[in-house]
């Protein structure tokens, strides 16, 4: 061989050598980033985590909180908003009334025939349509004449030919935000949820706002009853079902009603009712307890939010969050390491993967994880997602919905048991599990994320059965309802008609 040729040689062997070296090298710093996803990941679980011990701290927290705020004005982050809603509707209801109902995202207007026969609701008409978002920060005239609008023409739908007597239109309107009722049909705005801030509303009657508008134009109706989303669920629960006791709503947002004993709500001595009992608004979405599992993710989705130090609860559980939640946990994973081999801009836009595209990331079952893929490149424009890092989002979303769900079976099981009915004879009885006979106990549920997102209802029951025990969680039915908002408030109206 000559010199040249053993010069050749040498630099190509060190080349090829340096060509490995920066292969390895790449190798293990793409390693180190990876083994950083993956502790991202591991520290995620760990923040999250709701064993059945936590859980049961949570239930304990609930009880005591809802204590607190029916003892005073103020005296919990519940508000435990009073109702006036001492009768439920109980399947003797007759007659055409009709609901508004403005949800987190939704609008919508229906109308019930009820012949007074139980379960026999004939819902003749609906008609749902999204809020124009414009209107949920503009004015409350603006807000107002939409809805008063959008029931002109569903009345002028009905013509001349229906069988609809011509005497004053009753109506209930849904309402699903907090509202301090001076009586069942009128009550003040405390404050704005979800996306909704219109400023000129907060402190002022929410019906005689709608009343107002309809009035302008130019509809005979009557609010005749003013009532929150939970209320009309639990409504609807009771009409169907008279062993139901509370009802949960978990959408956009969440929150939760139950009846109570009037002598139990203190903060309101002297209030009577012929029932004994009044339905309560907890507001619970506002809840707050220092054995909730929160994350530097949900400290900073407070922070940005428009309400911060405002609706914890809603915040680690609703449809408004879960997908934002998820959002900011990919991108920090894409910051630290390079997963989707680059850091998308969109990844910093908040709200951008919306719950329900969250919801089928997390539920896609195809082999090679197809539908997140698509998603990821629809929502946030990565063109390839290798598999590897599909798999970290699918874990990702299961476990900020597994912490959701967890926590509101959590919430459910404080409410059974501030009323004594989770088996343990409540809070401040003696009686012990053995000696209690355990009720009967409904549950009316409602809303998208509970009804549409199955991982979730899954975990939600999974989590009851663990925090009861199976011999009591047998007892508790959770049943959904089917448009409780919209048909129960309908049938709240019928309750207090004039
Ligand atoms: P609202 O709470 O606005 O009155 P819904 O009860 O219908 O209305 O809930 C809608 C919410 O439910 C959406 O904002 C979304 O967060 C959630 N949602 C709807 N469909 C799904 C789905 N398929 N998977 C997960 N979440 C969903
Ligand atoms: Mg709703």
């Amino acid at each position: 061989m000559g010199r040249l040729a053993v010069g050749m040689a040498v630099t190509v062997a060190v080349a090829a050598c340096a060509v490995a070296a920066v292969v390895v090298g790449r190798r293990v710093k793409s390693r180190r980033k990876w083994r950083k996803v993956v502790s991202v990941l591991r520290e995620l679980e760990e923040d999250c985590e709701t064993p059945v011990g936590r859980l049961k701290q949570v239930v304990d927290a609930m009880a005591v909180e809802m204590h607190a705020g029916l003892a005073s004005e103020g005296g919990s982050k519940l508000k435990m908003l009073l109702t006036f809603v001492d009768n439920l509707p109980n399947g003797t209801e007759r007659g055409t009334y009709y609901a508004l109902h403005l949800g987190g995202t939704n609008f919508r207007v229906l109308r019930v025939h009820l012949n007074g026969q139980r379960s026999s609701v004939l819902e003749d008409e609906v008609e749902r349509q999204p809020i124009p978002e414009h209107l949920m920060t503009s004015t409350s005239e603006e807000l107002f004449d939409f809805i008063a609008s959008s029931l002109k023409e569903f009345i002028a739908k009905e013509g001349d030919g229906s069988n609809i007597p011509m005497s004053r239109r009753e109506l209930g309107f849904t309402f699903s935000f907090p509202v301090k009722q001076m009586s069942v049909s009128s009550g003040i705005l405390i404050k704005w949820t979800k996306a909704f801030s219109i400023v000129n509303m907060v402190g002022r009657d929410v019906a005689a706002c709608l009343q107002e508008a309809l009035a302008r134009k130019g509809l005979d109706v009557r609010v005749a009853a003013l009532v929150n989303d939970t209320v009309g669920t639990l409504a609807l629960g009771h009409y169907h079902d008279p062993d139901t006791v509370a009802a949960i709503i978990i959408g956009t947002g969440t929150n939760a009603c139950y009846l109570e004993r009037i002598d139990a709500i203190i903060k309101c001595q002297g209030l009577l009712t012929a029932s004994g009992r009044m339905v309560v608004n907890m507001e619970w979405g506002n809840f707050w307890s220092s054995h909730l599992p929160r994350t530097s993710y949900d400290i900073d989705l407070d922070a940005e939010s428009p309400n911060p130090n405002d609706q914890g609860f809603e915040k680690m559980i609703s449809g408004m969050y879960l997908g934002d939640i998820v959002r900011r946990v990919i991108l920090r994973m894409s910051m630290e390491s390079d997963m989707f081999e680059l850091v998308s801009p969109k990844f910093k836009i908040p709200f951008i993967l919306r719950t329900p595209l969250m919801a089928a990331m997390h539920e896609d079952n195809s082999p090679d994880l197809r539908e997140v893929a698509r998603i990821l490149k629809e929502v946030f424009e990565i063109p390839e997602v290798p598999m590897k890092a599909r798999k970290i989002v699918v874990k990702v979303c299961d476990v900020v919905t597994r912490r959701a769900a967890r926590l509101a079976a959590a919430g459910i099981v404080g409410i059974l048991k501030k009323i004594g009915r989770d088996g343990s004879g409540g809070i401040t009885g003696g009686r012990s599990r053995s000696d209690t006979k355990m009720r009967r106990t409904v549950v009316a549920i409602e809303g998208g994320l509970y009804s549409s997102y199955s991982l979730f209802s899954e975990y939600l029951h999974e989590a009851l059965n663990e925090i009861l025990g199976e011999d009591i969680a047998k007892h508790v039915i959770i049943k959904v309802t089917e448009d409780g908002s919209g048909i129960g408030t309908a049938l709240l109206a019928a309750s207090y008609s004039s």
